[in-house]
């Protein structure tokens, strides 16, 4: 039985305000639920403060990206050393807003992925496809296509220190999220090709599902087999909406 995660995507929002008024917030949820895992993904200027704040309660915290290089002449980047030295647990990886912002391909995201495990932190890779490729009956190729380097260069057992987000691209921040059959047979899709390497980590891998989650869709989406919690940007800054997720989960 694979646990839950609810984990929250702040995306480039919050002032210190914010922050200590949304993690007081959530905690009493948190502390609550004994079925689910819950962390948050901030703004690097924000981990140190998060960190402090989140010491000894049950929420991990995390990061929204990192540098592919541990340090050196890379002016404004952030490496998985500093973040690991910030208490982090989790890093987001190959976000479709930085796909799209950044031009972070496949490649790169794995490259990140490896670093970030060197250095004893869990990659959350996110993978999904546009509407366009949805629409072109092409979201499969995307997804083996985006799992690609991971599970042929890196290597399947590296999934066992890892987390997938299947986010399709067209549900991020649209308030249209995937139908639970849509989330579901995608996921599927998703363990189905893990499994063709190993079985034994495509049961073990937490697959979560991103775009547009709220209070309001969580349950449905949770209850399917291959659903294993909700990487969630909009309703993770607030409170009853983030509240609401960790309870159905
Ligand atoms: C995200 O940014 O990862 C996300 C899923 O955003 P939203 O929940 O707002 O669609």
């Amino acid at each position: 039985m694979r646990r839950k995660i609810v984990m929250g995507n702040w995306k480039l929002n919050g002032t210190k305000e914010s922050v200590e008024a949304l993690l007081t917030g959530i905690l009493p949820a948190a502390q609550a639920t004994t079925t689910a895992d819950v962390a948050v993904c901030a703004p690097d200027i924000f981990i140190d403060q998060v960190s402090r704040k989140l010491a000894d309660t049950p929420i991990a915290w995390g990061a929204e990206n990192n540098d592919v290089h541990t340090s050196g002449a890379y002016t404004g980047e952030t490496s998985p050393t500093m973040l690991k030295e910030f208490g982090c647990t989790y890093v987001l990886v190959g976000h479709s807003e930085r796909r799209q912002y950044h031009g972070e391909s496949d490649a790169s995201c794995a490259h990140k992925y490896a670093l970030l495990q060197e250095h004893g932190l869990i990659p959350v890779l996110c993978i999904g496809e546009t509407l366009e490729e949805r629409e072109s009956d092409r979201t499969n190729d995307v997804i083996r296509k985006q799992l690609a380097p991971v599970l042929n260069d890196l290597g399947v057992e590296t999934l066992k220190n890892a987390v997938i987000a299947y986010e399709p691209v067209w549900a991020i921040g649209t308030g249209k999220a995937a139908t639970k059959e849509m989330a579901q047979e995608v996921h599927a899709f998703i363990r189905q090709l893990i499994a063709e390497k190993s079985a034994e980590v495509a049961q073990g891998v937490q697959v979560l599902y991103g775009g547009s989650v709220k209070g309001a869709n969580a349950v449905e989406l949770f209850a399917q087999e291959d659903i294993d919690g909700a990487l969630v940007g909009g309703a993770a800054l607030i409170v009853e909406e983030f509240d609401a997720i960790i309870k159905a989960a």
